[in-house]
């Protein structure tokens, strides 16, 4: 018997991911039924973007898993009509793009590369440029992402260190972890990247006394989720300076309103939650893969404890 499953995400995504899904299910031998109508009773995997039309689960009584198209999970995991399993999205697409964005403003700042782009004048002054093993970075959150992240900073040569929530141990990475390691974490963070989840625990992860501890003249790049921030402490290191430069990736109020002070501050690059998005024909795979292990009776890979909030 086919299975049943919902796509239940945002309209215009079903043009992106309808036939990449289908061809995925058709690669691994699994007979599926890709609908955004399927009735909840007769749905066995829901395929899962936010959106407005799908916020109780309870008519799903058939259902085994909701597969994410998200990495980030804030806006479901706390949903308590929901009790089947939760897989994150870890999409090869997805981590690349993160990669990629992140070297591009790591290597920005360091370098200092603005001096040259943003020249109103004819100084031909010469500088010694930087090397990256002369500057120290600061990853928080070395999960599927921080950690691809970390490893290429550090193949650029960069002085890294990757803080998290539990220990880790990664070869040519300074590992930190917990509040025990954070003040070192932020010591050492002349650039800090922020990829932590957003949950009760990592809120305001960068506020005033955390700022602080970071070196004069640093820079905070957060492709993570806005409330990792707070943003008044952020814009009062900003504007004395302690904190050079900031790129901003996701903030609390998504669009940005058009007269937050962000948008405004000479030494604040504001980017539309572009930083990395989920790859429709990688994606599609690991969402085909999940539901073969669930079908076999394995457990879906990168689940999410929901008690941990990630
Ligand atoms: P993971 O769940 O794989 O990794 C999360 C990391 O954060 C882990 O290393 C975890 O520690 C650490 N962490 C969680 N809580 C704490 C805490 N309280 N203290 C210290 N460390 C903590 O997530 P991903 O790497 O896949 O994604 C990270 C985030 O990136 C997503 O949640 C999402 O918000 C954001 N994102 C943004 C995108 C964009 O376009 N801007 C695109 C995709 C994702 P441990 O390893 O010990 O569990």
């Amino acid at each position: 018997m086919p299975l049943n499953v919902l796509f239940s995400a945002p309209h215009a995504r079903w043009d992106v991911y309808a036939a990449p899904l289908r061809n995925a299910f058709a690669k691994l031998g699994l007979d599926v039924r890709l609908s955004m109508e399927h009735a909840p009773a007769e749905v066995d995997y829901i395929v899962y973007a936010p959106n407005r039309v799908l916020q109780d689960f309870t008519p799903f009584t058939r259902a085994r898993a909701v597969l994410s198209l998200w990495a980030g999970v804030e806006q479901i995991v706390g949903n308590e009509t929901l009790s089947i399993p939760l897989a994150r999205m870890v999409d090869p697409g997805l981590t690349r793009g993160m990669v990629e964005w992140v070297s591009a403003h790591v290597l920005r700042y360091h370098l200092g590369l603005d001096l040259d782009i943003r020249r109103d004048d004819a100084a031909w002054v010469y500088r010694t440029p930087p090397l990256a093993s002369e500057r120290s970075v600061v990853v928080f959150g070395l999960g599927a992402l921080g950690l691809s992240v970390a490893k290429m900073l550090a193949q650029l040569g960069f002085e890294v260190t990757g803080w998290s929530r539990s220990p880790k141990d990664v070869p040519g990475i300074h590992c930190l972890h917990g509040q025990a390691g954070l003040s070192d974490a932020l010591k050492r963070a002349e650039i800090a990247v922020l990829l932590l989840p957003d949950t009760r625990a990592t809120e305001n992860t960068l506020n005033a006394s955390t700022l602080a501890q970071m070196p004069a003249g640093s820079f905070v790049i957060n492709p993570g989720r806005g409330p990792l921030i707070d943003d008044d402490a952020l814009l009062a290191a900003l504007n004395t300076g302690h904190i050079a430069g900031a790129t901003l990736d996701v903030f609390r109020t998504e669009p940005l309103p058009a007269d937050h002070p962000y948008w405004a501050h000479p030494n604040v690059t504001v980017t539309p939650h572009i930083a990395a998005e989920t790859r429709a024909n990688t994606a599609a795979l690991v969402i085909a893969e999940n539901i073969k292990r669930s079908e076999k009776g394995e457990s879906c890979h990168n689940l999410v404890d929901r008690r941990l909030g990630y």
